[in-house]
């Protein structure tokens, strides 16, 4: 595996695997790896024949008191990680190659940004689309994979990529777990014991949410509720529980009965988010049978 820092570098190694005929898969993570982001891998190795990561964490979507300066590190495991996958090569830039002196151009996508993350974190999502593009140009990448563990990141991609007529495609991975449901994240290492007890509020809000979409005739409001029930039962502390059309991010449901259920919420020092999609059309209808579907 090669390790690039310099954006020539990586941009020369992939056009020519592509010019070779080879498919080039980027998936970019800001590091300390786990087991979610080696998914993403696996999905990228599926897809392509090249696979790169990228390893910056991107000053620009942290806010002012948000924890850049503590974010764990470790590139050495990381890169140990990365060859036991059998990644092709590893992407590490500096903050001054990414943003050298003199940069001012911003990637804002507007509506899809504005709820969940985009209200508590103002300014984070269009740090997330300025990057990705950025990324998505030094790589030049055919296929890009991002988590549905931040949904909502996802889903400002799509639009950035659509809408800036960007010639990459993007697929969205699904959410890699704990065996007791708690959402695999770089920010889990923040938590102690009595902590890590108190993140599983937020799948107990994901699954008890879904049992009740599952048993039919739930609303919008009662799913809701439950979470909020569930969250506040575990002694987090509430940020957004927000029941969203899983397309649009506008209201609920959309026309075939699929909501998206978000969290986000303080648990000790970390702030932790999950989400879900979940059907709340009646039983047999297309959305309940894609959801049973996908697990
Ligand atoms: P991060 O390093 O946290 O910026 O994440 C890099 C990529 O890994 C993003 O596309 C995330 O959505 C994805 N990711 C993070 N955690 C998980 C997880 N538990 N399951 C699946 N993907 C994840």
């Amino acid at each position: 595996m090669q390790t690039l820092t310099k954006i020539e570098e990586i941009r020369g190694r992939s056009r020519a695997q592509r010019a070779a005929g080879r498919r080039v898969a980027l998936v970019p993570t800001m590091g300390y790896l786990h087991r979610g982001h080696l998914s993403l891998v696996r999905a990228a190795r599926q897809r392509a024949d090249w696979v790169v990561v990228s390893i910056f964490v991107n000053p620009t979507q942290f806010g002012p008191g948000e924890d850049l300066d503590r974010y764990p590190r470790d590139l050495e495991r990381d890169t140990a990680l990365c060859v036991a996958e059998g990644v092709d090569a590893l992407f590490v830039p500096t903050a001054a190659e990414v943003y050298p002196a003199g940069f001012q151009a911003r990637v804002e996508v507007e509506e899809v940004s504005r709820p969940l993350c985009g209200a508590s974190r103002p300014g984070h999502f269009s740090g997330v689309a300025t990057v990705v593009v950025k990324l998505l140009n030094m790589v030049e990448p055919d296929v890009a994979v991002f988590g549905e563990k931040d949904y909502q990141q996802l889903q400002v991609i799509r639009r950035a990529v659509a809408d800036l007529n960007l010639p990459v495609e993007i697929v969205g991975a699904p959410i890699i777990r704990e065996a007791d449901g708690l959402a695999l994240s770089s920010r889990n290492v923040y938590l102690n014991d009595a902590e890590r007890r108190q993140a599983l509020g937020l799948s107990r809000a994901l699954d008890r949410a879904e049992a009740l979409a599952r048993s039919g005739g739930a609303t919008v409001a009662v799913l809701r509720s439950a979470a909020v029930a569930e969250l506040q039962a575990a002694g987090v502390a509430i940020d957004y529980v927000e029941v969203l059309d899983p397309d649009t991010l506008g209201p609920a449901p959309n026309a075939d009965g699929r909501v998206l259920l978000a969290l986000a919420a303080g648990v000790g020092p970390a702030r932790l988010i999950d989400n879900r999609v979940l059907c709340l059309a009646a039983p047999g209808s297309p959305c309940m049978a894609r959801e049973g579907a996908s697990g």
